[in-house]
């Protein structure tokens, strides 16, 4: 209904009861959370002045019209309802764009009052485009009135305006989706740019100076600055791959290569490795390891481990690192624990996001906040979870739970057990 056929539908020509109505289902649409409850709001309002046995909505597809919503209610519910959903009205009204009134019949066969269905059908104009056809289907007659025919034009107009409605809504939806998308993305590159652009700031301003030739360097000096072009190159390679890992691991590209492992020899390969590359560090391994094999791989795996580690090493300086194993039903926990300066409550939860770095004035800590995120989407991928726990001035406790091979580990586990 476009707005002049609008401006036709003269409240003063209803009857009290109607207007009523008219107010009542006003209201309730424009409470209305969406059109299907609108329309159940519609069917429950207009009914006593209004009496329909079929209340279908249909919208144009992209190549048909397509029933949105359809309700069967009133006395042929459970005979003739189902027999008649007005798909040829609405045909017919999508081409004439006009109001139809028709009455169809079910045959000489059908014996009760659904035998004639006498047919409301109403074009739905969104800003003068013909977008889809209301039917009220009722069966048996008496024909509609002309106020009831008003009505439900007043009706099919409020149908219009909340399908506008509707859309605008998606279209505001969709367009905020875009603009926060937008934005990850432009801070995505400053981050990242400016995570690449420090240690090449280093390479290309120390490279620079030792090719001066109005100053002479002395050995150690050189040697100096080429020891931080060469721990600045690292660092870039680092940063690279990480970018790399954390978005194949986000598009799920990453390629795994799942066997079994046996976590045990896993993590005493893991505290030897941290014993030889962090002597800041005190490691302890729980003594009695458990004999637990894991369907995992074994690179990424370690990869968490040894981030945990450098972790330690980096914020937790001169722990004593434990590491240890708790088995449970189905999965088993392994804890990794320093005694460093812990982590504050608040910067819990978001540890794990990407580049989340709790703000620290030290400044030669460095890092980029992607080691924790990288750790959680490989401890996810082998359908685990990781987290932490902290106290201020105690330390922080990683844990990782993980599932594990039951029928392989059990045996070892309950041999464990009767030995024990
Ligand atoms: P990065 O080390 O590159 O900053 P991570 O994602 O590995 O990034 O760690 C995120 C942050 O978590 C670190 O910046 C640090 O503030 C904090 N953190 C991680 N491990 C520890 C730890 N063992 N003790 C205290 N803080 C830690």
């Amino acid at each position: 209904m476009n707005r002049n056929e609008m401006e036709k539908i003269n409240p003063a020509t209803l009857r009290p009861e109607e207007l009523e109505a008219v107010y009542a289902i006003s209201r309730a649409v424009a409470l209305a959370e969406n059109i299907d409850s609108a329309l159940d709001e519609i069917i429950r309002l207009a009914r006593p002045v209004f009496i329909f046995d079929n209340l279908v909505l249909y919208l144009k597809g992209k190549e048909t019209l397509e029933p949105a919503y359809a309700r069967a209610i009133g006395r042929g519910r459970f005979k003739g309802a189902d027999l008649s959903w007005g798909e040829a009205t609405a045909h017919e009204v999508l081409q004439s764009g006009r109001l139809l009134s028709r009455i169809e019949e079910g045959g000489e066969e059908v014996k009760d009052r659904t035998r004639f269905r006498f047919l409301l059908g109403l074009p739905l104009y969104l800003e003068n485009h013909l977008e889809g056809a209301l039917v009220f289907i009722r069966f048996g007659g008496p024909p509609y009135t002309p106020d009831q025919v008003r009505l439900s034009e007043f009706i099919a107009g409020l149908v219009a305006q909340l399908l506008g409605h509707d859309r605008l809504v998606k279209q505001i939806a969709h367009l905020e989706a875009e603009r926060k998308l937008n934005q990850l993305q432009e801070d995505f590159i400053a981050t990242v740019s400016h995570e690449l652009l420090t240690p090449l700031g280093f390479i290309k301003g120390y490279a620079t100076t030792l090719l001066r030739e109005d100053i002479t360097w002395d050995d150690e000096t050189r040697r100096e600055f080429l020891t931080i072009i060469d721990e600045e190159s690292d660092r870039l390679r680092e940063l690279i791959e990480n970018l790399m890992d954390s978005s194949r691991l986000q598009a799920g590209t990453l390629k795994m290569s799942f066997q079994t492992l046996r976590l045990d020899s896993f993590l005493r390969d893991v505290a030897m490795r941290a014993l030889s590359l962090h002597d800041n560090l005190q490691i302890e391994l729980q003594k009695d390891l458990p004999e637990i094999r894991l369907t995992a791989d074994a690179t990424r795996l370690a990869q968490v481990f040894d981030n945990l580690l450098t972790n330690a090493s980096k914020y937790a300086p001169n722990s004593t690192v434990t590491i240890c194993v708790e088995p449970e039903a189905e999965t088993v926990l392994v804890k990794v624990a320093d005694n460093g300066p812990g982590i504050a409550q608040e910067h819990l939860k978001s540890l794990f996001k990407r580049f989340y770095r709790v703000p620290t004035p030290d400044k030669n800590v460095r890092g980029t906040g992607l080691g924790l995120f990288i750790c959680r989407q490989i401890v996810q991928a082998h359908g685990g979870d990781i987290w932490a726990e902290s106290e201020v001035g105690v330390g922080t406790t990683f844990h990782i739970r993980l599932p594990y091979d039951q029928q392989e580990s059990n045996q070892d586990l309950s041999l464990r057990e009767s030995s024990a």
